[in-house]
C-alpha cells in the first residue's frame, strides 16, 4: 500500500507533533487531578506513594533536601532519613538529577521526572521503541525512571497521530521488544 495518510491532513509533521504533545499535556493535567482527588479520599494510600506528580520547583526543593541529608554529619531525622532510603541525587553531564535510591551500583539509574519534563520524556522513548504498543513502553519507561505510570503510557498512546494511523493500517502487527541503551546519554 503506498498511499501516504498523512498527507490529505495538510499538516507537516512538526504540527502533528505539537498537537499531540499539547493533547498529551492535557489528558496529564487531567491524570495529576484525578490523583490528587483520590490521595483526598483515601490518605492512607498517598503517604506509601513515592512522587508521581511532581513540579519542577519541588523538584528542586528535593533535590536540595537530599542533598543536605547526605551531608548531614550528626544524626539524621527521621524525615531525613525516609529520603535517603527512597532517593538519590547523581551528577549527569553537568546537571544534577533526583534518582530512585539504588542497592548497588550496577542497578539502573531511574529518574525522578517533574511534570514539565514528562511529555518529552514519554515522547523520546516513544519514538525509540518505534511507536510501540503499552506492553512495550512500560518497561521501556519503567527502565529508566520512576514516576512513568500506565495511565500516562496509555494517554499518550491514544494521542499519537502516527500509533493511531498505525492501527488502522495493520491491526494485527505482532510486538517486538528491543533493548534500549540511554542510560547516561539522556537528559531525564
Ligand atoms: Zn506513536
Amino acid at each position: 500500500m503506498a498511499t501516504n495518510e498523512n498527507v490529505d491532513s495538510g499538516l507537516v509533521e512538526a504540527d502533528i507533533n505539537r498537537i499531540h504533545k499539547e493533547k498529551f499535556y492535557e489528558s496529564l493535567e487531567r491524570l495529576s487531578i484525578e490523583r490528587v482527588e483520590n490521595e483526598l479520599l483515601n490518605p492512607e494510600k498517598k503517604k506509601r506513594k513515592t512522587n508521581t506528580f511532581i513540579k519542577l520547583d519541588e523538584y528542586n526543593e528535593l533535590l536540595r533536601t537530599i542533598e543536605q541529608a547526605k551531608a548531614k554529619t550528626g544524626t539524621k531525622s527521621k524525615s531525613e532519613y525516609n529520603i535517603l532510603r527512597n532517593y538519590d541525587v547523581v551528577l549527569i553531564g553537568e546537571t544534577k538529577k533526583v534518582i530512585k535510591k539504588r542497592e548497588s551500583e550496577n542497578d539502573n539509574i531511574r529518574f525522578l521526572v517533574p511534570n514539565e519534563h514528562l511529555v518529552d520524556t514519554i515522547y523520546r522513548i516513544h519514538e525509540q521503541v518505534g511507536h510501540k504498543s503499552r506492553d512495550v513502553m512500560l518497561p521501556a519507561c519503567k527502565k529508566n525512571h520512576i514516576n512513568l505510570t500506565v495511565e500516562m503510557i496509555n494517554s499518550f498512546n491514544n494521542t499519537c497521530q502516527q500509533c493511531v494511523l498505525n492501527k488502522k493500517r495493520n491491526k494485527t502487527t505482532g510486538l517486538v521488544v528491543k533493548p534500549i541503551n540511554f542510560k547516561y546519554s539522556i537528559l531525564f
